[in-house]
């Protein structure tokens, strides 16, 4: 298989067209009409053996190497409308590319994505993806939190983590089948919040995306914020797979606090905003969790509910592991 015939494969696999795409895959760039709004862009690359294992499913590295970039996105509260996609392979295997599709195209679907370039060279295996979409009104920022502010996270936080120790064999393996298989789903097939995300532009006043952890990710936002928070403990959703595969409660705490890539939003509220929030968790069927509360104090600091030391975050710092 050639270049020219898998930039083929890619163009026709992932031929979903938008009608504001003026040109796609095929020149020397696309041309797109960026309509109303602001437009909004994130890139983020994933490199084998750093962000997925050798022998990983292609199908599910097109899914994710997507949803990270989605997910940046929808802590944004954009609406994803295009995609490029910079390839490094060390051959080409039209096998490979196919189920590398096949992820990509059931997540992109999901959202009216089109992939319209990218680039492909040979080398050590790695994805690297650009993302645009649109804004129509406001900026939700990580800086825009606010004293008093409620604190939640959407979803279930700590599921991938545990699926990454699961198949790291750090967590005891009695785990029955249908739980280890969630938690691991839950690594490779993160599900980016964006419908969330476009409801919060309206709603939120700050948030950010949890990939690198818990409290790293609200260290950030609160540090961008000038603001500390508070979290309740007892308040963090824990999924049952979660509860039964790691019965622990330290064990369980730390992947929660401090595992990543699990890709929810975490993000900040005025308290008269409950009902709506509550509300729209109800009709998405994506919970949406308080944990806590903003508040003056150090930037960054984060306390827990009745703990006299503050918490410490050990989130995925990749120059900080070197
Ligand atoms: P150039 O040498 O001008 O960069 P390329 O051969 O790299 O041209 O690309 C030709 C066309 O194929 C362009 O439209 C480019 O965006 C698209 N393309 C190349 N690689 C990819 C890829 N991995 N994914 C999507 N489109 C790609
Ligand atoms: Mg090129």
């Amino acid at each position: 298989m050639t270049e020219f015939e898998l930039i083929r494969q890619l163009a026709e696999g992932l031929d979903d067209r938008r009608d504001d795409t003026l040109v796609g895959i095929g020149d020397d760039a696309a041309i797109v009409r960026p309509g109303e709004g602001d437009l909004v862009t994130a890139v983020d690359s994933m490199v084998e053996g750093v962000h997925f294992f050798p022998d990983c499913d292609p199908a599910d590295l097109g899914w994710k190497a997507l949803a990270v970039n989605l997910s940046d996105l929808a802590a944004m509260g954009a609406q994803p409308r295009w995609a490029l996609l910079a390839l490094t392979l060390p051959q080409v295997d039209q096998q490979w590319l196919r189920r590398f599709v096949t992820g990509w195209r059931e997540l992109a679907q999901t959202v009216g994505l089109q992939l319209i370039g990218g680039d492909t060279c040979r080398g050590p295996r790695a994805v690297s993806v650009t993302v645009i979409g649109s804004v129509l009104s406001g900026r939700l920022l990580r800086s825009g939190a606010r004293i008093g502010d409620d604190l939640y996270v959407s979803g279930y936080i700590g599921d991938a983590a545990a699926g990454l120790a699961l198949l790291q064999q750090r967590l005891a393996q009695q785990a029955r089948e249908a739980e280890r298989c969630h938690l691991i789903s839950r690594l490779h097939r993160p599900q980016p919040r964006t419908a969330t995300g476009l409801f919060l532009a309206d709603h939120a006043s700050a948030a950010i995306d949890v990939s690198d952890g818990l409290l790293a990710d609200l260290g950030h936002l609160l540090r961008a914020s000038g603001a500390a928070a508070t979290i309740d403990l007892d308040a963090l959703p824990v999924s049952d797979p979660l509860k039964t595969v790691v019965p622990d409660d330290a064990t369980r705490e730390r992947l929660i606090l401090n595992g990543g890539d699990d890709y929810e939003l975490l993000f900040c509220a005025a308290p008269n905003q409950r009902a709506v929030i509550a509300s729209h968790a109800e009709i998405s069927s994506v919970p949406l969790t308080r944990i806590g509360r903003v508040h003056a104090g150090e930037p960054g600091l984060v306390r827990a509910e009745g703990r006299s030391q503050p918490l410490l975050a050990q989130g995925w710092d990749h120059f900080g592991e070197c």
